[in-house]
């Protein structure tokens, strides 16, 4: 019998493998290793894991990685014109640039000076509109790896019922997108909506994007359903104890009812940082008109 647990972060570790290997014969082919620039500005210290953790995940996997680290008052204009560099830059296939940005800049404009085909984020409005619309783009990173796992578990979604719980443009959105074009009914549940625990009970892939821990309880889980938790939800444990991760599900009830679930951490997690570095590995392809066989790999 399979296993109920979706191991995410083996799921990832292979794929950043085969990443790895694709990236060599880029680089045999291209002359040079794909790259990937990430601007942090700021000390955030979320942030500076996730970029340190980015980083050695891009060497690994034999990529080129070009960290900027900018001062906490970087202004709009130095910011705007180091992402034009990079746009410029034939070195650099794809560009991140660290969110959250400090106040006085304006996340939104900064999203919009990436060049879409190095916005391996997938975060840029002309990247939405071609996932909404069925051109090739880039997809958010956190939503194509859920859909990744599911995908491996389920095989074809065609005709499932769907529920995202979260509309978030980073996930909620292109994840319900992602199902549609899987065929599956998809409903986008949000703050807003009424019983949700019976839109939950209908659904046979439940995926839960809100920030809420362990939100979503066992018994709204329909039997047999697949459970895909993004949550990522830190709980205090007093003075000198760890912080503890759950996720947006209560998995320990929502275990007994279920076909499969990710676990939190160790589940959707990991797939973050391997779906970048497939986003970059995919950029770095279509800018040399290289073809990459099997680019969902
Ligand atoms: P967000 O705050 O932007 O969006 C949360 C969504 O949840 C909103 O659309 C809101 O309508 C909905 N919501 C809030 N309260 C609700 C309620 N009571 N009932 C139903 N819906 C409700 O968050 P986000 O950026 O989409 O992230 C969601 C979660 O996923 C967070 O825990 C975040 O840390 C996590 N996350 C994980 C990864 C990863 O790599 N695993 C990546 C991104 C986000």
């Amino acid at each position: 019998m399979t296993e109920k647990r979706i191991d995410g972060k083996a799921f990832a570790a292979r794929l950043r493998e085969r990443i790895g290997e694709r990236a060599g014969e880029f680089a045999a082919k291209a002359g040079r290793q794909p790259g990937l620039a990430v601007v942090q500005v700021g000390e955030d210290p979320a942030s500076q894991v996730y970029v340190r953790n980015k980083h050695k995940a891009t060497v690994d996997a034999g990529m080129e990685s070009f960290e900027y680290k900018l001062p906490a008052d970087t202004s709009q204009d130095a910011l705007l014109d180091l992402v034009e560099q990079l746009n410029l830059d034939n070195a650099v296939d794809g560009i991140l640039v660290q969110l959250p940005l400090p106040n006085h800049l304006d996340e939104q404009s900064v999203i919009a000076a990436i060049a879409p085909d190095k916005d391996v984020d997938g975060f840029h409005v002309v990247n939405a509109g071609r996932l909404a619309t069925g051109g090739e783009g880039f997809v958010p990173c956190t939503p194509y790896g859920c859909i990744m796992l599911l995908k491996d578990r389920l095989g074809d979604l065609s005709g499932k019922d769907a529920v995202v719980i979260g509309r978030s443009n980073i996930v909620g959105k292109p994840m319900a997108q992602l199902l549609l074009n899987e065929n599956a009914t998809v409903t986008i549940a949000h703050s807003r909506t009424k019983d949700l625990p019976d839109v939950v009970r209908r659904a046979d892939i439940v995926v839960a994007a809100v920030g809420r821990a362990e939100m979503v309880k066992g018994d709204w889980v329909k039997p047999g359903a697949v459970v895909i938790d993004v949550g990522i939800n830190r709980i205090e444990r007093g003075e000198g104890q760890k912080a503890k991760l759950v996720g947006d599900v209560d998995y320990a009830g929502a275990e007994e009812r279920a076909a499969a679930i990710t676990p939190v951490p160790g589940g959707v997690g990991p797939m973050t940082i391997a779906v970048l570095l497939r986003n970059t590995l995919v950029a770095a392809h279509r800018r040399e008109g290289i073809t990459l066989a099997g680019d969902g790999l």
